[in-house]
């Protein structure tokens, strides 16, 4: 089977390493791919939203399933436009990315389908929702609508700083649709799941760490480190989360006419009163990825052509026993300004058991090996126990050398 791979970070690297474990793979493009996927495959330099190109490329290469990483394409329609070529994709078409796109979509979804979320209310413009908070006296979490790469979210104390947040959002984000949103308290989990369209099959419930500083202090980034399984999130509450959560999202889905293939990404809250969806992403998270693959058993790419094709073989794919810490290192300047060109070391010698480096932001450059991004590198390491994934993760994270290099150091601590 020859793949599309679409996508250049660190989770487009770590599925071009399962994609290359399976027997059915003939040859692996990526589009543009990075320093990581190259070892797997051939990249291609193409511009992603140059949808005609990639199809032109996809039929001359004879490609026979289109894997797509990032939400931008998604949501600008790449799926449509493969499945409108008569080429399979792993990736749901624009109409049901939606749930990712807009969040007053995902809520209007949530709400027929039943599945618990935050109480929600949509506002056109930010002085009907302002009046709405004055009036209410209470704080309110503010989202945008759209797209806003982890920045049209704020999370308020106090009715005045619910304020000023409905102002900054409309300054930095203009002329989208603002939600006002119960805050619910809880610990956060992500549940990915891999449909077809009807059935899904989920993977281990895994937890990401948005902040780039110890103890989840200073700013927000892509995602600093992930660990999973989760060890609060017992095998019943999993099942929980499929049967009132995701299930329900997909029937829904389908039951509109916009079926969805690719993962359903649920970022939940443990409440005490149980599992909330406090947002839904149409795609494998960056590094979830990271700390998700290295943990299934099996053949990943007949996986995602089931989903493609609408007939996913659930008992095929098995969860490996054990845990995985992915720590992500990050340039110097990440997440404000970071900075390019820092020759890197110390990537060389890997065991695969143990830990698996992933690239994300690097390039060969005349000195070798250097920095190209914010995210530099993912360091998953593997274990029977969370700490040994830890150690082993750190040890190799302490091992890799490069000017301005810094990484969380809490990654996995509190379980
Ligand atoms: P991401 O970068 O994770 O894709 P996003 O911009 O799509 O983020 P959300 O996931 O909806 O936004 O929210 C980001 C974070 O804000 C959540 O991980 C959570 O910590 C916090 N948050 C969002 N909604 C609520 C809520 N209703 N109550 C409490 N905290 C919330």
């Amino acid at each position: 089977m020859n793949v599309l791979l679409i996508g250049s970070g660190g989770r487009e690297h770590a599925l071009a390493w399962k994609i290359a474990q399976s027997p059915q793979l003939g040859k692996l493009l990526c589009v543009p791919g990075n320093t990581g996927t190259a070892r797997h495959g051939h990249n291609v330099p193409f511009p992603l939203h140059d949808f005609d190109a990639l199809i032109d490329v996809a039929q001359r290469e004879k490609i026979d399933l289109v894997v797509v990483g990032p939400e931008n394409p998604l949501s600008e329609g790449i799926a449509d436009r493969f499945n409108a070529a008569g080429i399979p994709v792993f990736g749901p078409t624009a109409a049901a990315a939606r749930i990712e796109s807009s969040k007053a979509f995902a809520k209007e979804i949530m709400a027929e389908a039943g599945v618990p979320t935050a109480a929600t209310h949509v506002f056109t413009t930010p002085s009907a929702a302002a009046e709405f908070v004055r009036t209410s006296g209470s704080a309110w979490v503010v989202k945008v609508d759209g797209l806003a790469q982890g920045k049209g979210v704020v999370v308020p104390d106090t009715v005045e700083e619910t304020l000023a947040a409905i102002e900054q959002l409309n300054h930095d984000l203009p002329e989208q649709a603002l939600l006002l949103e119960e805050r619910l308290i809880g610990r956060e989990v992500s549940v990915l799941a891999l449909c077809d369209g009807s059935r899904l099959m989920v993977l281990p419930p895994a937890r990401d760490h948005k902040r780039v500083g110890d103890g989840d202090v200073g700013p927000n980034t892509g995602g600093m480190g992930v660990i999973a399984p989760v060890d609060d999130v017992s095998s019943g509450q999993l099942e929980m989360i499929i049967q009132t959560c995701l299930q329900p999202t997909i029937n829904t889905l389908a039951a509109r006419g916009t079926p969805f293939r690719g993962v359903l990404y649920a970022g939940l809250m443990l409440t005490e009163t149980g599992p909330r969806v406090l947002e839904y992403n149409a795609r494998f998270g960056d590094p979830e990825t990271q700390a998700l693959l290295p943990l299934i058993e099996g053949d990943l790419l007949e996986a995602l052509y089931g989903c493609a094709t609408g007939n996913l073989q659930v008992e095929k794919l098995r969860r490996r026993k054990g845990y995985a810490v992915c720590v992500v290192l990050c340039a110097a300047g990440y997440p404000e300004r970071p900075r390019k060109g820092d020759v890197i070391r110390g990537v060389e010698a890997v065991d695969d058991d143990k830990v698996i480096i992933f690239h994300a932001g690097t390039a060969l450059g005349p000195n070798g090996l250097c920095t190209a991004g914010g995210r530099v590198l993912g360091v998953t390491g593997l274990g029977s126990t969370l700490r040994q994934a830890r150690e082993r993760a750190y040890e190799c994270a302490a091992g890799i050398r490069f000017d301005g290099k810094h990484y969380r150091s809490d990654i996995g601590k509190e379980g």
